[in-house]
């Protein structure tokens, strides 16, 4: 079993992005610049945050944060959207999810300017992702594209199971991996908590992709000897060992699962790290205006 090493394989796109930000400035350039927008005290989406403005930091981007309480109208955070929208300084912007329940995360998705889009979410990156048009891709799937062409897994010809279907991750997936091209050509079959026989299609996948958000859900009896596995879910599961009090873990039984297959990525150590490296190539190719010209 081959463990396939998301922090060397990010480490090494933003040495990349690093020398690329070396030259903008040599060249007098402005370097690109992320803004995030946090709303309310969840922890988990602080950490997020804290990480995307580190990853930031590491690749000599600015990068800036824009705090607002819970108690944040859904007006007054439209607003909020509408001045990084228009700030030309910006070169991408994302609103970290959730948002308060009183807050349509719709609404304020569709008010972002999609030529600053760097999270993939608005309606007119997914249509032009379906379409196979250039669009920003949301990071998590967009990482996880990266993370298989960097460990060079064949996709042509090989059956797929994407485990959750959600906006975000799974269908985005399902329809990227599909593609008619190099690094994604695969048949792509999408499970959701209504498929019957789960265990017995998650057995026949080659690459088997889970992101359902259920604690260790997968065992070694859903995988097939020798499939690739690529674990997304992440939970925090209180921990006596580590100074936050918690560990990662995902929706994976990693410790039976990597027994049988030929490659898994850990968690943490594997997505995640992507994601955010993801955002990353997101907001340059924003600052280098690749996407809408
Ligand atoms: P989500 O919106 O909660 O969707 C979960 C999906 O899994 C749904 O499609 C659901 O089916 C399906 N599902 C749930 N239980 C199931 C079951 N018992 N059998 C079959 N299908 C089942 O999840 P998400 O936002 O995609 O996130 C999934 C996981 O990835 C979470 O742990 C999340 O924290 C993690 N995540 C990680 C990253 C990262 O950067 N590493 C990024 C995003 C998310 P239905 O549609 O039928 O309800």
């Amino acid at each position: 079993m081959k463990l396939i090493d998301g922090k060397k394989i990010a480490d090494e796109i933003k040495t990349e992005m690093a020398i690329e930000v070396r030259k903008m400035i040599d060249a007098g350039q402005r370097v690109p610049h992320l803004a995030a927008v946090l709303v309310g005290e969840d922890p988990a989406s602080q950490t997020y945050v804290a990480h995307k403005e580190k990853a930031c930091k590491e690749v000599g981007f600015t990068s800036s944060l824009y705090r607002y309480p819970e108690s944040m109208s859904e007006k007054d955070l439209l607003e909020a959207v509408e001045f990084l929208n228009r700030d030309d300084e910006v070169d991408g912007f994302i609103v970290q999810l959730p948002l308060p329940k009183h807050i349509s995360p719709e609404k304020i998705i569709k008010a972002i300017n999609p030529k600053k889009d760097v999270d993939g979410f608005h309606p007119m990156n997914i249509g032009n992702m379906v379409l196979n048009l250039p669009a920003y891709i949301s990071a998590t799937p967009y990482g996880i594209l990266q993370l298989m062409k960097h460990s060079g897994i064949e996709t042509e010809g090989k059956n797929c199971v994407v485990a959750g279907r959600s906006n975000i991750v799974g269908t985005p997936l399902s329809i990227l991996l599909s593609r008619n091209n190099k690094d994604a050509n695969c048949t792509v079959t999408l499970c959701h908590s209504k498929t019957k026989n789960l265990k017995e299609v998650c057995a026949g996948a080659d690459i088997l992709i889970v992101a359902m958000g259920q604690l260790e859900f997968i065992k070694a009896d859903m995988v097939k000897e020798g499939a690739v596995v690529i674990d997304v879910g992440m939970h925090r599961v209180p921990s006596t060992e580590t100074k936050s009090g918690f560990r990662l873990k995902g929706d994976v039984a990693f410790d039976e699962v990597s027994k049988k297959c030929s490659m898994i990525t850990p968690v943490p150590g594997g997505v995640g790290l992507m994601t955010v490296v993801a955002l990353l190539m997101n907001t340059m190719k924003a600052a280098k205006n690749e996407i809408y010209g």
